[in-house]
């Protein structure tokens, strides 16, 4: 097994401006708005985030996934990133969620879960490009400054957190 550190290190390899904290922040927010989107019956925002076979998979097992409709408190307690895989000229990554989770109206027995998800997410743009910032309007280099990239040609602005979109969660491994 490899350590903590060694998966960090491969990932940065590839990835020149990694940051662990900034990316599990992304993978947080994507596991929540898919989560919201299905619950909700609203999938067509979800495409920028994760894969359609995710979201088939998911909505033919919501019990799986804890989509059950009287579900009123899903939170991620704590979250880290689990392994790194390059092959192929594809990288994937692989996050470790503690989700908990609280169904209101079961007061007998079990009501509340911790389940754990393993998420794989795949990144979808080509190998040469990831270590430039490239601005989505005229393709000049972005430089990046307090979390806010800036285009040197066209001043086209966006959150770093764009960045981290480039990963999109390709598959969910249920733990319960
Ligand atoms: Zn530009």
């Amino acid at each position: 097994m490899e350590s903590f550190f060694d998966i960090i290190r491969k990932i940065k390899e590839q990835n020149f401006k990694f940051d662990t904290n900034e990316f599990l922040e992304y993978v947080r927010f994507s596991i929540i708005k898919i989560y919201n989107g299905i619950y909700n019956n609203k999938i067509d925002s979800l495409y920028d985030v994760c894969s359609k076979e995710l979201i088939n998979t998911m909505t033919k097992n919501k019990d799986t996934f804890r989509l059950s409709k009287n579900i009123d408190n899903f939170q991620i307690q704590f979250s880290n990133i689990h392994d790194y895989v390059e092959k192929n000229n594809e990288e994937f990554i692989k996050v470790y969620l503690s989700i908990f989770c609280y169904d209101k109206t079961l007061h007998d027995g079990d009501y509340f879960w911790n389940d754990i998800w393993i998420v794989t997410l795949k990144k979808e743009i080509s190998k040469n490009s990831s270590n430039i910032f490239e601005c989505d309007k005229c393709g000049a280099t972005m430089t990046l400054k307090d979390s806010i990239l800036s285009c040197n040609y066209c001043n086209n602005k966006k959150m770093l957190s764009n960045y981290y979109s480039q990963w999109k969660i390709v598959d969910i491994v249920v733990q319960k």
